[in-house]
């Protein structure tokens, strides 16, 4: 759960995932990083209703305004303006003072959630890196060539001077996270080995939140050539990521297969088929938490004790520890926030140790702040996304 305030505070004006207190409300020009709650705090009609009225933008990836778009509950504006990755941009704005500054900004695709980025920003020789919320395989991080400065023949990983980093597991009892292909090739036995228990089963896949396991999706659609039965605001979404469309259905009677619920909204029966009998349902819960310092084991799915046909499967989307450890270990910084805090001094002195572990190298230090060939979607003319940037490599990762 991010606990990042919102303002970048080396380059004045810009704020990020928070829309919401004064501070945020007097920046000059706003990011978001992804279409999950922690990260759209304030982004509210309010909040777009002043962009308009101050003329001030909020960028954010094609994807990431598609979902916007798809929410009825917000206004729509030319104010959001949806930018291609790994293409650097040019963005002025104007501060208080009237002075106008420029920043180039490259997104780069995080590997979260659908549409979800990383913001490179570079300002007054300043090389800034705001992650968001992200999981990149160890192995892709030299294809991202934005990433990297050159020198006419090589490539060498930029050093930056400060990285906003997620930190969701930077936490020893998450060194190891199974690989994303490690959990789906789970989910899909699991699932098929109950389909062919009886022609009249289901299987609904409880969700940690609406988007972001679309890789699950993607890979138990293959795998079992059926597609998965999503909410409609979240069908609205998908069928325009070409990626996605041909996996996912609005249409709950023509698929054994469900991943239309959150799971805190499971009750043991499945809303879309009230035909179908409890005891046909299989439901998979897809999530990590529970697993925190059981991973050594190298166990990650288990069955309910006392519940029938409940199982847990443990999937991330966040980067392991170990993942964080390479991650900063390839991309050198002269500083480091932790954009995820825990709320207990004790456990926030352990995320710093272990950042300062991490990174350590000659003149670097770690801010002690306790106050809290990859490509990149285009709409199409037809209104359809193109999704590359959902490849994750830790498919070949084994
Ligand atoms: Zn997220
Ligand atoms: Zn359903």
């Amino acid at each position: 759960m991010s606990t990042f305030p919102g303002p970048i505070e080396e380059i004045p004006g810009i704020s990020v995932d928070r829309f919401e207190n004064k501070e945020n409300l007097s920046a000059s020009v706003y990011f978001l990083s992804h279409c999950h709650s922690d990260h759209m705090k304030g982004l509210h009609n309010f909040f777009i209703e002043n962009l308009e009225k101050k003329n001030k933008f909020l960028y954010c990836s094609e994807i990431s305004k598609a979902i916007l778009n798809a929410k009825s509950n917000l206004v729509k504006s030319d104010m959001i303006k949806g930018l291609s990755a790994l293409s650097p941009v040019v963005i002025g704005f104007n501060r208080e003072k009237g002075t106008t500054v420029f920043v180039t900004v490259t997104l780069i695709p995080a590997g979260h959630c659908p549409g979800s980025v990383m913001f490179l920003f570079e300002y007054n020789e300043k090389k800034i890196l705001y992650t968001g919320d992200f999981r990149i395989n160890a192995n892709d991080f030299a294809k991202i060539k934005p990433l990297h400065d050159c020198d006419g023949k090589n490539l060498y990983p930029k050093k930056f001077d400060k990285i906003y980093l997620d930190t969701t597991f930077l936490r020893l009892e998450y060194f190891k996270i199974p690989t994303r292909k490690e959990s789906v090739d789970e989910i899909r036995k699991a699932t098929k080995d109950w389909l062919n228990l009886d022609p009249k089963n289901i299987v609904i896949m409880k969700l940690p939140y609406n988007y972001g396991l679309e890789y699950v999706f993607k890979d138990i659609s293959i795998g079992l050539n059926k597609k998965i039965h999503v909410k409609d605001s979240v069908y609205e979404v998908y069928k325009r990521i070409k990626e996605i469309g041909p996996y996912i259905t609005n249409n709950a009677n023509s698929t054994p297969l469900h991943g239309c619920l959150l799971f805190r909204d499971f009750r043991g029966c499945l809303p879309c088929r009230p035909d179908v009998d409890e005891k046909n349902i299989l439901a998979i819960h897809i999530s990590v938490y529970k697993w925190g310092g059981n991973l050594d084991s190298g166990a990650f799915i288990s069955w309910d004790e006392v519940k029938e046909r409940q199982l847990s499967v443990c999937y991330s989307s966040h980067a392991s520890c170990e993942e964080l450890k390479a991650f900063l270990k390839y991309f050198p910084a002269s500083e480091i926030y932790p954009c995820v805090l825990p709320k207990t001094a004790e456990k926030q002195d352990a995320i710093y140790a272990l950042l300062a572990e991490f990174s350590k190298k000659d003149n670097q230090k770690v801010t002690i702040d306790s106050s809290y060939e990859f490509r990149f979607p285009k709409a199409g003319s037809s209104g359809k996304v193109n999704f590359k940037s959902m490849i994750f490599s830790d498919e070949d990762d084994d």
